[in-house]
């Protein structure tokens, strides 16, 4: 076995390594640009333009108005306030609670506010998903109501990559506003969490037909608790944070100015290199199942890849996500065992690890909860090698025989 020393790390849907490029664009905004942007003095306009210049970056990769983006810290925050915005807009507009939709498959920080929204009366709908996470979407277009409010859709999954179809949803949501224009019902609202979308997919918000949309910078190689919320013109909100104003009366709290430029910096950088990463990580992707099936199969012939199936043409599953459940091995088992041999991985959700439940992404796909519980999930970053990857299958054929007996003899 070839002796690697350095952390092999392959849990890039839980957080990326900030990009030395962004540190860098970060840097003198500490202790020389630090003045509060709302200050009327040069130093103060010094901090602003800095923050101007990351939202008109961030807009062009959009396509978008720069008006149209609010910062915030972080994906939840972001969600948070899509959903509870629009949600509080509606009750303040209508004086009672409406209706929202979303998948099962959504982050923790989608469902719980959904969750949330439910104890304050609001009704909540699921659209059904397939065995390979795919949102059925004409379950979905069934859902909508008089007074659904708002539908929530990921772009991409953070436990299985299934990409979602959401320009299909948007075309859909806004082709039927129209009709509820011309008969007085209030429109619905599209958001989409695309966290996990910022690194490879396209984030055209007129082409995805979206009225919001969240992203943040901790899983694309910018700083954690940094994020923003795109918010279409003319969408009524209502903030979470009240205070001095700032973001458009939206997010109130002086702009976490070397954040904002990092997660500026992390964007335009992983935009711009999309294409070439995407292939390099599915050509890998492709690399490591061919592999595992010829070296692990002998040992273990029933491993099951969960998500969307992995081949040459597939389309529709993030490049960088690998998600296996090995039958009669405890994932969490393989997990501690590859982090002793220096590999890190994920079970289920690292959202999830406080809890014992089975990642509920995994059995909305229809799984057992023991094949659920034997998932293990490798995401691949722009440190990830063909070598790296060599070495972790190195470690799966010692290690499966040994937690298959372990089972075997309990
Ligand atoms: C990580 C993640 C979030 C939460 O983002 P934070 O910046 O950690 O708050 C939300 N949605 C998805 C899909 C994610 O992957």
């Amino acid at each position: 076995m070839n002796k690697i020393s350095k952390l092999i790390y392959l849990d890039h849907a839980a957080t990326t390594p900030v990009d030395p490029r962004v540190i860098k664009a970060m840097q003198p905004y500490w202790s020389e640009k630090f003045a509060n942007p709302s200050a009327l003095y040069t130093a103060g306009r010094e901090a602003a333009a800095g923050v101007a210049e990351s939202r008109s970056k961030i807009a062009t990769i959009l396509n978008c108005k720069p008006t149209e983006i609010i910062f915030t810290a972080g994906g939840t925050e972001s969600n948070n306030l899509a959903i509870f915005g629009v949600a509080m807009a509606y009750q303040k507009k209508y004086s009672k609670p409406g209706h929202i939709i979303t998948s099962p498959i959504e982050h923790h920080s989608i469902l719980h506010t959904f969750d949330a929204l439910k104890q304050l009366g609001w009704k909540v709908s699921f659209a059904p998903v397939d065995q390979e996470g795919f949102v059925n979407v004409a379950a979905l277009k069934k859902l909508a109501r008089k007074d659904t409010a708002l539908i929530s859709i990921m772009y991409a999954n953070n436990e299985v990559g299934t990409i979602e179809p959401i320009e299909e949803i948007g075309k859909w949501v806004s082709g039927l506003n129209k009709t509820r224009l011309q008969k007085k019902i209030p429109r619905i609202l599209f958001h989409t969490d695309a966290c996990q979308a910022g690194g490879a997919l396209s984030l055209d918000v007129q082409e995805l037909k979206v009225d919001l949309l969240t992203l943040n910078g901790s899983k694309i190689y910018g700083p954690k608790q940094t994020g923003l919320l795109y918010i279409r013109s003319g969408v009524e909100l209502e903030p979470l944070i009240h205070g001095g104003g700032q973001e458009k009366n939206l997010r109130s709290g002086t702009e976490n100015v070397p954040g904002i430029i990092g997660l500026a910096t992390a964007l335009e950088l992983v935009q711009k290199n999309l294409d070439k990463e995407n292939k390099r990580l599915h050509d890998l992707q492709i690399y490591f199942i061919d592999r595992l099936s010829k070296k692990v199969k002998p040992i273990q012939n029933k491993f099951t890849i969960n998500g969307p199936s992995i081949s040459k043409t597939q389309k529709n599953r993030l490049a960088n996500n690998i998600n296996i459940s090995f039958p009669g091995i405890e994932g969490e088992s393989l997990m501690l065992y590859l982090d002793a041999k220096n590999i890190a991985t994920a079970t289920g959700s690292a959202c999830a690890t406080t809890s014992l439940d089975p990642s509920h992404v995994l059995i909305a796909l229809g799984l057992k909860p023991i094949d659920a519980y034997s998932a293990i999930r490798l995401t691949m970053g722009h440190t990830t090698t063909k070598q790296a990857l060599d070495y972790v299958i190195d470690v799966l054929v010692d290690v499966i025989p040994m937690l298959n007996s372990v089972v075997n003899n309990k």
